[in-house]
């Protein structure tokens, strides 16, 4: 908090790039060739930032801006998998709704991990944030940790972060309902670490959050990671306002304004994205990468963003289909993000899920 308060930019800037320059001296910059797949957008909870999700049949949550809900088949996923390949990509990130037990058993998810891992045995599934977990230890009656033993058995490698949002249960309750508590999500991500599979962490802020709260989930990340140890990166973003219930609600567009309960509430723009990604990479030393976000901040952005703490441009993220359904999304390609990070200052460098060097 004193950091965000009393630090100017340049100066958090500064603080944060010196330690990014400790863990990570050597001259090149990161990036990994991905592709998202979203298995199926039909989703029980009734997040308000979200104009990706269906209603499932029998569920009506009023929203008439919804898109037609789809469940892809495997050849299709197979087929975009293939795509990827062709353009030398390395992993996937698979995330879909919290799909209702009666459209979607629990062995449509370990055949679906099997015939991945059987047809492309080189590519490493990152799939089924923490939300989706606890989804299926719910509907399928299975523990956490089993829910992901079954699946790591059938082919899963990681886990992304996807659905943390903030890690505040006011904030939940008011812009996820249906979706983890803060304990359910962490108790995931401990599991996970605890059989020793490796996750990412996010956050996602400039909504309804206060200063306080996204320091607090910042918290939380870090005193997990004392714990376990399990987070490879953290990747946080802002809120896309678009055209979601959330972002129709009257405080927007970004101001500053006064919150409920007296505390310190900041919309997010591209200078406090700045600011709040050095700050976490200050908070989190316990965490090795951190990921500029240039498919929110645009590339000039995501270029500053690695010298606000950032080591990693993420991924070139050949399909994106959850954040654009929500508003504007930039896109890259393989060569434009080499391209970036050598205008930037840097030595481009492909890598895989693990942060190792990937040849091409
Ligand atoms: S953000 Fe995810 S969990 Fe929330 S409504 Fe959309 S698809 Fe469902």
């Amino acid at each position: 908090m004193a950091l965000y308060h009393d630090c100017s930019i340049h100066e958090l800037g500064r603080r944060a790039h010196e330690v990014t320059m400790r863990l990570h001296p050597e001259p090149y910059r990161t990036y990994v060739v991905d592709r998202n797949i979203n298995y199926a957008n039909y989703c029980t909870a009734k997040c308000i930032f979200c104009n990706f999700k269906a209603d499932p049949p029998g569920m009506d949550t009023g929203r008439n801006d919804l898109p037609p809900g789809y469940v892809l088949s495997f050849e299709e996923i197979g087929r975009k998998i293939e795509e990827l390949l062709a353009i030398g990509g390395t992993q996937i990130l698979m995330q879909g709704g919290l799909v209702p037990a009666d459209m979607l058993p629990f062995e449509w998810y370990l055949d679906l991990m099997r015939f991945i891992k059987r047809e492309y045995p080189r590519i490493h599934i990152h799939a089924f944030s923490p939300p989706e977990i606890h989804a299926f230890h719910e509907i399928f009656n299975m523990s956490v940790r089993d829910v992901l033993v079954r699946l790591r058995e059938a082919g899963l490698d990681s886990i992304p972060g996807g659905g943390a949002e903030i890690l505040v249960d006011r904030v939940r309750n008011k812009i996820a309902q249906g979706k983890t508590t803060t304990e359910q999500y962490l108790h995931v991500m401990r599991e996970a670490h605890a059989i020793g599979m490796r996750t990412s962490i996010t956050m996602m802020f400039g909504h309804i959050e206060s200063v306080e709260e996204r320091i607090e989930h910042l918290r939380r990340i870090r005193d997990l990671q004392d714990e376990t140890g399990g987070f490879t990166a953290f990747i946080c973003w802002t809120f896309q306002p678009g055209d979601t219930p959330l972002g129709r609600a009257p405080q927007y567009p970004p101001h500053e304004t006064a919150h409920p309960d007296g505390k310190h509430l900041v919309l997010a723009d591209a200078h406090e994205y700045l600011r709040m990604n050095a700050i976490a990479r200050l908070f989190l030393n316990n965490i090795a990468n951190v990921q500029s976000s240039w498919v929110t901040q645009g590339v000039k952005i995501g270029q500053l963003a690695l010298f606000f703490g950032a080591n990693d441009m993420g991924s070139v993220m050949m399909e994106e289909n959850v954040v654009s359904a929500a508003g504007t999304t930039f896109r890259l390609t393989e060569q434009q993000i080499r391209e970036a990070i050598q205008g930037a200052g840097w030595v481009p460098q492909k890598r895989d899920f693990y942060y190792r060097a990937v040849d091409g």
